[in-house]
């Protein structure tokens, strides 16, 4: 693999490799731009199949999360990290304090958080050799678990769609079907149901959907039929690439909003629901709430202040669908644009983070 190549078909700033033979730490810290602030990424801990697929990942991910925190409107960059190895077997706490140190002579240009993998106790351990982490335990200034922040941003997002679609403010007397009943899905169906909303739910672990049903009185059907049930918005909040041709085809609904990474198989599936007179809400834009609830630990965690900034995303979602319309293009490339625009805005500004003090930049939704 030629890595400058690589690097410069998406304009990556720095792609870093760390080794400790004592602790047999092997990482990589892919940058992958810092126009807006330092940048932020969970590390995955995982058992890559080559060191191509370790880097291949690392750089696709830090990207994203580039996108993901120029939409949100945080004066943050993208990047993420990589630990080569299982965590089953390879962690140890030395290890994660040689990760540390690395990271430390970054000196702020990447922050670390949990990921795949890893942690908030192995974040504490990072702790320990830097400052430049977040995702700590809540007695020590950590912003816990994100889900609630998360399935917060994604009901507004949803707002942002409904307004659009139903020309309705409020979400009362709409159906919503939700895949997956986990840490976000639950959360979101508490917040749906205060708003009058009829919830169908769904869980591979029908434990999980049966609380929703018992708590929030949704309606439960099998894993298999929640593509086809006829509701307003479908929401998946469980696994990432469920959006494909035979999916989409059996979707009954007008709006899919939902927290999952990653929901299309591939990008072409953006214009496939619009073809099929859905509108989409880009994954990475509505399920911001995790990054801007992190990334508040920064100042001194709000969680407050982390809810406030959550509910952003229906102007975000918003933008989005205005620059689709006006564009004539699908919402996925629409939100693209959207980030890439803020970060150009910025770069007139100034230059790499750390040149020299820069002053912050809003992301600017009409
Ligand atoms: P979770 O693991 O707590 O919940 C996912 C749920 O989906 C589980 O209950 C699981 O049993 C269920 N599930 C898995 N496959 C399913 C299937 N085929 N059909 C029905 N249910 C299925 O995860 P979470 O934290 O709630 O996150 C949900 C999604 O949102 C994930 O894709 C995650 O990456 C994404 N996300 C989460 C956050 C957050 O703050 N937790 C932030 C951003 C994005």
């Amino acid at each position: 693999m030629i890595i400058f190549q690589r690097m410069e078909e998406y304009d990556y700033e720095e792609l870093v490799f760390f080794q400790d033979r004592a602790t047999k730490l092997q990482a990589i810290v892919a940058i992958h731009n810092t126009v807006l602030g330092p940048a932020l990424g969970g590390c995955r801990f995982w058992q890559f199949t080559s060191e191509r697929a370790a880097i291949d990942d690392v750089l696709r991910l830090a990207r994203g999360m580039t996108y993901k925190a120029s939409v949100a409107g945080l004066n943050l960059g993208g990047g993420k990290s990589v630990i080569i190895g299982n965590p089953k077997t390879h962690k140890t706490e030395p290890l994660l304090r040689a990760f540390g140190r690395f990271i430390n002579t970054l000196r702020g240009r990447y922050i670390v958080a949990e990921d795949v993998g890893t942690s908030t106790d192995d974040m504490m351990i990072i702790h320990k050799e830097t400052k430049h982490v977040v995702g700590l335990d809540e007695r020590h200034g950590g912003s816990g678990d994100p889900s609630p922040v998360t399935a917060y941003g994604v009901l507004h997002g949803i707002k942002a769609c409904t307004k659009e679609v139903f020309k309705t403010k409020g979400l009362s007397g709409l159906t919503v079907a939700i895949q997956g009943a986990g840490h976000v899905g639950y959360h979101l169906a508490r917040h749906l149901s205060k708003e009058g909303v009829r919830i169908i739910v769904t869980d591979i672990y029908k434990k999980k959907a049966q609380q929703v049903v018992d708590e929030f009185g949704a309606e439960y059907v099998k894993p298999e039929k929640i593509y086809s049930v006829k509701c307003d918005i479908f929401s998946p909040c469980a696994l990432g690439g469920i959006l494909d041709d035979r999916n989409i085809r059996a979707l009954k609904c007008k709006i899919v909003a939902g927290s999952a990474n990653n929901q299309l198989k591939s990008d072409q599936y953006c214009g496939k629901l619009e073809a099929r007179g859905i509108l989409y809400a880009p994954d990475y834009v509505i399920n911001a709430g995790g990054l801007i609830n992190v990334a508040d630990e920064m100042k001194g965690y709000n969680h407050s202040r982390a809810l406030h900034k959550a509910a952003r995303i229906y102007k975000a979602v918003t933008r989005v669908i205005k620059i689709a319309k006006e564009e004539k293009i699908p919402t996925c490339a629409a939100a693209d644009r959207m980030a890439e625009r803020r970060i150009e805005r910025a770069k007139k500004a100034h230059t790499i983070h750390g040149a020299r003090k820069k002053p912050a930049i809003r992301q600017i939704y009409t």
